[in-house]
Formats: C-alpha cells, structure tokens, sequence
C-alpha cells in the first residue's frame, strides 16, 4: 500500500472501531426549527430534552425577527477582523450591553466561547505565573490553557482543600488565576464560587470563569454563576458564549476589566485573525439581553420546570445528581442500560442523551435531561410518563 492510501487505511480503521466500542456520535438531523418540540427528518415529532436551549429562545420568532432586522440594517457580513473594518456599531452596543449584564467594565466578542477561551490565556500569562484548573474544565479551557506557557496546576474536581493545595503550590509565581466552568455540564454541579473569590482573596489570586451554562438564569436575575453565589463584581475574568441560553446561534465574549480587554483586543489571536460576529447574531443577541434585563419571567419559568421535574422524577422512583440546575443527570449506572433507555425513550417520542464511559466514570452512566423556560408542563408530564414506562419496561423501576 502507497503511504496516501495507509493513511485512508488507518482512518477507516479507527473509525471502526469507534462504532464496535459503541463511541461513534451519529448525527440525529431536524427537519424543524429548535425548540420543546423538534421534527426529525423521518417527520416523528419529539419532545426535545437535550438541547441548551434553557431559555426556550432558539426558536423564537422574535429573536429570529431581530436577526432579521438587524440584518436589513447591517448587512449579512462584514468580510474584516474587527480592527481592520469589520466594528459597526451593533457590535459596540453588544459589548457595552453583556458588560452592563454581567456587571463588568468591558466586553470583547469572539465568533465562539471555544475561541474566548482559546484566545483568553496566552495573552495575559506567561511562564511566569500559575494557571490553577478545575480537572473538570470544558476542553476549550483546557486547549486554551495549553496555548500558554504558564505553569500549570490542576485541583481535583469541585475540590476546595485540593484548590487550596494547590495555590500554595504555586506561590512563588507572580499572577495566579483560578480557572472554573461556572456550571459543569455533565452534572450540573454549580462552582463553589463564594469559597473560590474567598480562596483567591487569601492568597492573591485572580478569577476566571467559563460561564456558558449559567449566563441568562442563574441568579436571582439571571446574571450567572457569580450573582448565584453573591460574588457579583468579584470575577476578574468572565468567558461565555451566545449559542445556549441567549438565543442559541453561536458567538462568545470574554468580559472583565478594561485593561483586560483592552490587551485582548490587541493580542488575542482568535479574535484578531478571524472574522467579526455576524451583525444578524449581534442585533439577536442585544434583543435578549434587553428582554432578560426588563423580566426573570423566562428564567422564573425555567427554574419552576426544573424545580418540579427534579422532584416528579424523583417521586417516580429514579435516581438523580442532586441539585438545582437545569441539567438533570437521571442515573442508569450501566452503559448498555443508558442506550436501551435513550432508544426506547426515543420511540416514546422523547430526545434525550445518553452519557456512559469515557464520557463520564465507569459505572456512572446515565441520561441527561435539560429542562427548558419553553416547556410546558403538559409537555413535561408526558416526558415522566414516558420515563416511568421505559423505567419500568426496563426493570429499572420495581413494581
Ligand atoms: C458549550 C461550551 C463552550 C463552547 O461554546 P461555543 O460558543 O459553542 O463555542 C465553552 N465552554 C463551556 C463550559 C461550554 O459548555
């Protein structure tokens, strides 16, 4: 065999065995908008469980709307980086409207939250200083953190007395940044952020948090992580992202003080050499933040239908990560358990994910339920309907 045709040969291979492992992601392909309810594109209807949809706002008609609308104003594209000519003053508005949410001086904006937290180390630490991870941290974090040359400490997951080993570790480093998902995705555990800003004040530390699944309906208005926990001005760094709660379509910012941003602007690489957010999501997405800053309806909402799928499932007989986000783990243990449930559930009309090895630890496997403001409580019972049949069928629930 031609070396060019080893190379084919070894994909293939691979490829192979990711599916006799059960680890190959097919992708489940809609014929609908996003939404509650979702159409696949063999016309079944589903009740969609699995989506970061938590505000029910990818599908809206008036955040489509506003796309639109800005879209006629703007244009389509901009066809520039943003220093070169691609700043309009939509673009402005957004990051002057995300810094008055999160309560921060300053707002840059990237065409993902994966490229905010690519571009958001290497600028501003370098061998000299200490970068102390979370072990749970999103993979953009973690590639992010490996573009950078400062040392690297990581703390056992949620592990405060290990954080603490850990900024000892590192005291003879000038800067020290402790990096945390606001909100881990897999079980919706939320950062224990007032023992973090209390750490990193005791030990002069900075802190940075990834809040892609909290921006929009964690705190009393839906700030995030940082007003959850009460610590509201005290995260030096914040990265999020647009494309979950906040309308859905893509783009992410990092936020914080002005001298920060200001250093981004001029060094991070994924914002200087790639292509300004579309105005069509800029003008979406000040919409939402203008809607979420008149009314917690939509949050309200989402935490009520959280509040009682949580204890409904519960009363079913499941079990569940405890907790109070949206992301509820319903725990299967067994990963071919996971996969008969996710498809038999799928058949019931519901799309939810299975989660099993490597995924998360051996014997944890699981579905992961995402509650949504969008849902309706019909929607929801027919969801625990459907869990208690599958459970049941399956053995999982004793009668
Ligand atoms: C989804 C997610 C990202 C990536 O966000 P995109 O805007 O889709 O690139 C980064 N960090 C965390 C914690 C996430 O959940």
């Amino acid at each position: 065999m031609s070396e060019q045709a080893n190379f084919y040969a070894g994909l293939r291979h691979n490829l192979e065995q990711l599916r006799e492992q059960g680890l190959y992601k097919p992708e489940r392909v809609l014929a609908s908008r996003q939404g509650a309810e979702v159409t696949g594109d063999d016309g079944r209807t589903l009740i969609n469980m699995c989506a970061n949809n938590y505000l029910g706002l990818s599908g809206q008609e008036w955040v489509a709307q506003a796309a639109i609308d800005a879209t006629e104003q703007y244009g389509y594209g901009l066809s520039s980086v943003r220093f070169i000519c691609g700043t309009q003053t939509i673009h402005k508005q957004l990051e002057r409207a995300i810094s008055q949410f999160l309560g921060t001086e300053d707002t840059i904006l990237y065409a993902a939250a994966f490229d905010a937290n690519g571009g958001v180390f290497e600028p501003l630490f370098d061998e000299n200083d200490a970068i102390i991870s979370d072990a749970l941290n999103h993979a953009s974090i973690i590639d992010g953190i490996r573009l950078c040359k400062a040392a690297r400490f990581r703390y056992a997951h949620n592990d405060m007395a290990d954080l603490e080993t850990q900024l000892k570790a590192a005291s003879d480093k000038r800067h020290k940044v402790i990096v945390t998902d606001g909100v881990f995705s897999m079980d919706g555990t939320i950062a224990q952020l007032d023992k973090i800003v209390a750490l990193a004040e005791q030990y002069g530390a900075l802190v940075l948090i990834d809040e892609c699944h909290a921006s929009g309906f964690m705190g009393p208005t839906g700030r995030g992580t940082h007003e959850h926990h009460g610590v509201l001005g005290k995260i030096d760094i914040i990265t999020g992202t647009l494309g979950k709660a906040l309308g859905g379509a893509m783009g992410g910012f990092t936020s914080g003080r002005k001298e920060v941003i200001d250093t981004l602007r001029q060094k991070s690489r994924p914002y200087l050499f790639s292509n300004t957010l579309a105005p069509g999501i800029a003008g979406a997405s000040l919409a939402v933040l203008r809607k979420l800053s008149e009314s917690t309806e939509l949050r309200d909402r989402l935490h009520e239908n959280t509040a009682y799928f949580r204890r409904e499932i519960e009363r079913i007989g499941f079990t569940i990560k405890p907790g109070t986000h949206p992301v509820v783990p319903v725990m299967l243990f067994e990963a071919p358990v996971a996969q008969k449930f996710a498809a038999r559930m799928y058949e019931l009309g519901v799309l939810l994910s299975g989660f099993f090895y490597p995924v998360v630890p051996m014997g944890q496997a699981r579905v992961r339920v995402q509650l949504s403001a969008a849902h309706t409580r019909e929607q929801l019972d027919t969801v625990l309907a459907a869990f208690e049949r599958a459970g049941t069928e399956l053995g999982i629930l004793k009668v």
